[in-house]
């Protein structure tokens, strides 16, 4: 069977001398040794100030509403996975939707501006697919209307915009690690800053508002990462290279094999470095997108319908908040398999099959 994704597991060895590490020191959990390493690799990696590991990305979204303050109202995307939106739902932040741009499938900076009142405390936008999004647009609208902005870069890991890690923009930026994403820790995720004082209430949010021994300053959670979380990123660490080189050659084979008759995700310009790390396609009308999935999952092939459904029809949004654009993308896309280890001669069943169907 071939999945959408599929966990990239390093050197059991490898990971073995992490765990001996673990029961050595007997600390499992708690802002451990291993967590601080990751922390301070991945700040290496991405070459920003402060990174906060956490449990996982929807935590990271909801310490970093806490953090900024976040009490009412926020505008976000309906194209996302559903995180992005009940994370605010779950914080008793109203989401006001802005319809997408069909072609980049990120949210529309003029479709912002439509939403726009002086209730609105935040913008929360996403790089769909690790396609950033029109940053420049969305700060200018922010420091006008005095509005932050928490980016959901769950998708971005090794992505760069203008030379610089996408991760530096917005207020915060947070990322996702979940075992499904390019780079993970099993379960987990982490905010990125460049503001120290946000990166030490961050610290404190993840441990239950603790700062010290003797004093509560905020209302936190319990989001911590654990020892044998960090020693799965650290050995990943070690072989992203090759995992983003080998998604860049397959996501490149489909481009060449299937970007003349189904229509792609249209990149941004400014993107100067991409991790290749989903290879969504849009049909032409969900019929056609229905035929190709069921040739696939008759040759065991189970792409998925990424991102389906659409964030404006969840049972916890007003049904007035219909977003035709996010809607249509939503019926008509679907994410390819594309992972490390999918082999040339699976890749090739699949071009197959769906130029076959859609001839
Ligand atoms: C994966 C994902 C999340 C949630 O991250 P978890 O680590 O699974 O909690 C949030 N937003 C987007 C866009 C995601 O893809």
């Amino acid at each position: 069977m071939i999945y959408v994704t599929k966990t990239y597991l390093p050197n059991k060895e490898k990971y073995k001398t992490y765990v001996d590490k673990i029961f050595e020191n007997g600390w499992v959990t708690n802002n451990g040794v291993l967590v601080q390493e990751l922390e301070k690799r991945l700040v290496e990696y991405f070459k920003v100030k402060n990174v906060i590991l956490v449990a996982n990305g929807t935590l990271a979204l909801q310490i970093a509403y806490q953090i900024l303050n976040i009490r009412n109202i926020a505008i976000t995307t309906p194209f996302s996975f559903v995180a992005t939106v009940s994370s605010l739902v779950a914080n008793r932040i109203k989401p006001i939707f802005a319809d997408i741009n069909p072609k980049t499938f990120n949210i529309e900076p003029k479709n912002i501006e439509k939403v726009l009142t002086h209730e609105v405390e935040a913008i929360v936008p996403v790089h769909v697919f690790g396609n950033p999004c029109e940053i420049d647009k969305i700060e200018k609208i922010s420091r006008k209307n005095n509005l932050k902005v928490i980016y959901d870069a769950s998708h971005c890991f090794g992505v760069e915009y203008q030379g610089k890690s996408i991760l530096k923009y917005g207020d915060i930026s947070i990322i996702s690690f979940h075992a499904t994403k390019i780079f993970h820790t099993i379960e987990g995720g982490a905010l990125v800053t460049n503001n120290d004082e946000i990166a030490d209430k961050a610290k404190y949010f993840r441990n239950f508002g603790i700062k010290n021994e003797e004093e509560i300053p905020y209302l936190g959670i319990n989001a911590k990462m654990n020892e044998f979380e960090a020693a799965m990123g650290l050995c990943i660490l070690d072989d992203i290279d090759i995992i983003l080189e080998n998604n860049k050659r397959l996501w490149n084979i489909y481009k060449q094999e299937l970007g003349n008759i189904l229509e792609l995700q249209e990149l941004n310009p400014n993107l100067s470095k991409f991790n290749y790390s989903y290879f969504p396609v849009l049909f032409k009308d969900e019929d056609q997108l229905r035929k190709v999935q069921k040739a696939l999952n008759e040759r065991h092939i189970f792409p998925r319908r990424y991102f389906f459904p659409s964030l404006d029809s969840l049972i916890y949004i007003e049904p007035q908040q219909h977003m035709p654009l996010s809607r249509s993308v939503s019926q008509r896309i679907l994410c390819l398999p594309l992972f490390y280890g999918l082999s040339d001669s699976w890749l090739d069943i699949i071009i197959t099959t769906i130029k076959k169907e859609i001839r």
